[in-house]
């Protein structure tokens, strides 16, 4: 089974329009035609702008979340109608940041992944542990049961359309990085619980991301491992030559 890696940027909070046209006109040259699969998780406001520059690129636009209801009085909120609108095509759903400092659960991110399928956007759903739960050796319980809660009432044909990234959040924008081994480890835990909960055909299907800490220089050596499809990538994807070494990862 050969599956398309995908590299996606995560911008959490960065850049407004006027610097995410500079950064894309610097980095499209560097990525395309892309040598697997791309896309730009980019803030709300900055999507048009992407959208213009994106268009016929074969980078896909991304978002980094998404409200579960289609509209309706939530203050401050983004529908998938309303991003799939404005060309979006994938979207971050609990970024352990949103986990944090937004009170996301694992049945929010169930809603919205559900929503997200609803619309025909491609989920790119974070999962794991902190740096407490690793140390108490609870990463593969807290994994699986984040995996266990996010698919839950998804169906098999829609579980393959949903990317997985693996994010210890002790990792993330904090330069340290999982062992390969420990990351392909995790992933290919990730793996066996899809395939237990929908089989192996469906297990063998579905992307699975890294993320944490992954640039121009790990990069090579993760996306060498079996388990791991991809990169979802943070404060490397705000720097064009660096994103895009890692787009090009041998
Ligand atoms: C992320 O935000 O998903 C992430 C992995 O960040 P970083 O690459 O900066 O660790």
């Amino acid at each position: 089974m050969t599956r398309t890696p995908f590299i996606a940027g995560n911008w959490k909070m960065n850049n407004t329009p006027a610097e995410t046209r500079e950064l894309i006109n610097e980095l499209l040259p560097q990525i395309t035609p892309a040598p697997c699969r791309v896309a730009l998780c980019v803030p709300f406001v900055n999507i048009t702008a992407a959208a213009g520059l994106l268009k016929d690129t074969g980078i896909l636009l991304g978002a980094q979340n998404l409200h579960m209801q289609d509209k309706g009085a939530f203050t401050g909120e983004i529908s998938a109608p309303m991003l799939r609108d404005c060309g979006v095509a994938c979207v971050i759903i609990g970024h352990s940041e949103r986990r944090q400092y937004f009170a996301e659960t694992d049945e929010t991110v169930n809603l919205k992944a559900k929503k997200a399928l609803e619309y025909g956007l491609v989920p790119i759903v974070c999962v794991g542990e902190s740096l407490d739960e690793r140390e108490k050796n609870e990463t593969d319980k807290i994994v699986s049961s984040q995996i266990r809660a996010a698919f839950s009432g998804i169906t098999a044909v829609q579980a393959q359309k949903i990317t997985i990234a693996y994010e210890p959040i002790w990792a993330i924008g904090t330069g340290r990085t999982a062992t390969a081994e420990e990351a392909n480890r995790v992933c290919g835990l990730i793996r066996a619980e899809i395939a237990a909960i929908y089989g192996n055909d469906t297990a063998q299907n579905i992307l699975i991301q890294y993320g944490g800490s992954m640039n121009a220089q790990n990069c090579d050596e993760l996306m060498a491992q079996p388990e791991i499809d991809g990169g979802l990538i943070g404060g490397a994807s705000l720097k064009a030559e660096d994103f895009a070494r890692i787009v090009n990862f041998e």
